[in-house]
């Protein structure tokens, strides 16, 4: 089968990384999306969830800035800012407030739109691509040869244009968590890859806001950002504070188990002061909103096991949201997508053209690798009354509670932190928390803490702790 022309359903995130990789192999690479591309930095239709505050991990980070060199420093110049979360954080975790010290990973925080237009301006970049903008894919077109194979798909314009079809060597959904394909796939008489959900009930409230003017802020105001954790089922709303690009920040509201956080402006407002601790409250009662609530409540986990698959549609990947996607609260999900499209990379260098037996192969490396993700997603949900589905394996539950007491002692002791941060942000994989010389490390903080907790309970404040000099002055 010829390299000739790969075409991608959907140009968001796992869309354009994977076009990015596919242009090294094809003549000519064609994504298509039913929306028309902003100019600039803004929303659409069919990313809803830009709305909401998106964490890019440090491994997400890295592995954009090798598929698009330059996105570091563009996505800088257009003013995203580079903070270290354990220095710049103030972190309120189950136990109490994080210590204030520089971790080992800087993040970028940036509005999610800024992180899609900045990856679409380098990808414009790439000549073999072609974005077709405004076209709904309504199918795909197969052939049996010897086996049944996909070769296009059937598009309706969004302008009135008449219907087309566009034919391919590999055709690639990438189209995220509302994936038209297995309806598709049912439709050509093949049996579904079997499903799995795992559905904490989950629900995101968000707002945007102008921030005070740089120099204005209270000076003992220490923090850039805030991250308010909730404390298992007795609170199970959390709460962040992003800053992001254009003085701006964003507030996004978390609850579990079906405690929805309200989506209309005074009961958000009233959420704030419920929280673990005001400061956002605070923060907010400064800052002009930019925007109404937001709602968000679709955030079950969702794994599509195409590894599992029995029926067989040569020519057809998947990959991004369309076959994994995570509770985003743990924000996985654009580095998931950017890892997929690089193993799509390694598969294509290893195997050669996609011909026939290359897709049970490519979706046994990306199950592989999204097995990890997805226990510590699923994982983290169970700690949540409520959570329906299928539970995760022994070594899972195990890797949750060394977490568990991880993001405990990780407040005191910097190794453990750093650790743990390395895991979350997948610069490490989960196997590396089992090291005995880390497990013997956080048994020994862990039972530091329990001697220390017997002689007097850790007393939580409402609000951070000053800084020394800040006390000083106090
Ligand atoms: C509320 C929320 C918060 C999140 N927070 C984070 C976070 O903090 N960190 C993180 O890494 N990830 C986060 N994610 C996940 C992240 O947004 C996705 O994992 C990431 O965008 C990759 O998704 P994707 O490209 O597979 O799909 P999507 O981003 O959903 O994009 C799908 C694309 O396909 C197009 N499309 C769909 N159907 C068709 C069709 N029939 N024809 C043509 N085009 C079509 C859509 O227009 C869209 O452009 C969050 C998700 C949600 C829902």
């Amino acid at each position: 089968m010829a390299n000739d022309h790969a075409i991608v359903v959907g140009g968001s995130m796992a869309g354009m990384c994977t076009a990015r990789v596919l242009s090294e192999f094809y003549r000519k690479v064609t994504v298509v999306d039913r929306d028309a591309y902003p100019a600039g930095a803004h929303e659409r239709p069919g990313v809803p969830q830009s709305r909401h505050v998106h964490a890019l991990l440090m491994r997400g980070r890295q592995e954009l800035e090798t598929l698009f060199p330059g996105f570091e420093r563009s996505m800088l110049a257009s003013g995203a800012l580079d903070l270290n979360f354990g220095l710049d954080f103030a972190v309120l975790r189950r136990a109490g407030w994080s210590k204030r010290q520089r971790g080992a990973i800087s993040t970028l925080f940036a509005s999610r739109v800024l992180m899609e237009e900045t990856v679409r301006s380098l990808l414009r970049r790439t000549v073999n691509i072609e974005l077709i903008e405004r076209a709904d894919v309504i199918g795909i077109k197969t052939e049996r040869r010897a086996i049944l194979r996909a070769t296009g798909i059937k598009c309706v314009p969004r302008d009135g244009r008449g219907d087309f079809e566009l034919t391919g060597d590999l055709i690639i959904d990438a189209s995220g968590r509302s994936t038209k394909f297995p309806g598709w796939i049912r439709d050509l008489g093949l049996a579904l890859p079997e499903e799995i959900v795992v559905d904490s009930h989950t629900g995101y409230a968000s707002r945007w806001y102008t921030a005070l003017a740089p120099g204005t802020r209270p000076a003992e105001w220490w923090w850039k950002g805030v991250w308010l954790e909730p404390r298992g089922d007795e609170v199970a709303e959390a709460g962040v504070l992003f800053p992001v690009e254009g003085n701006r920040f964003l507030v996004t509201l978390a609850g579990w188990g079906g405690k929805y956080p309200p989506s209309d402006e005074d009961g958000f407002t009233a959420q704030l002061q419920k929280l673990r601790s005001p400061i956002i409250a605070q923060e907010v009662a400064l800052a002009e909103p930019l925007s109404n609530v937001y709602s968000y409540r679709q955030m079950a986990n969702r794994w599509r096991r195409y590894d599992r698959w029995q029926s067989r549609l040569e020519g057809f990947l998947a990959l991004g949201d369309s076959t994994c996607a995570f509770n985003p609260v743990y924000g996985q999900g654009m580095t998931s997508a950017a890892l997929e499209a690089l193993i799509l990379r390694d598969c294509l260098k290893e195997f050669g053209s996609p011909d026939d037996g290359f897709a049970p192969k490519f979706f046994n490396r990306i199950a592989k690798f999204q097995a990890e993700p997805w226990a510590m997603a699923t994982g983290a949900d169970f700690n949540f009354s409520g959570t329906e589905g299928r539970r995760p394996p022994a070594p899972a539950r195990a890797l949750n509670r060394v977490i568990g007491k991880m993001i405990e002692v990780g407040a005191e002791d910097q190794v453990i932190a750093d650790r743990l941060s390395e895991v979350v942000n997948m610069l490490r994989p989960p196997g590396s928390l089992f090291e005995a010389r880390m497990l013997a490390r956080i048994a020994r903080a862990w039972g530091r803490r329990m001697v220390r907790g017997r002689q007097a309970p850790a007393e939580v404040s409402s609000m951070p702790p000053l800084l020394p000099a800040q006390r000083m002055a106090a």
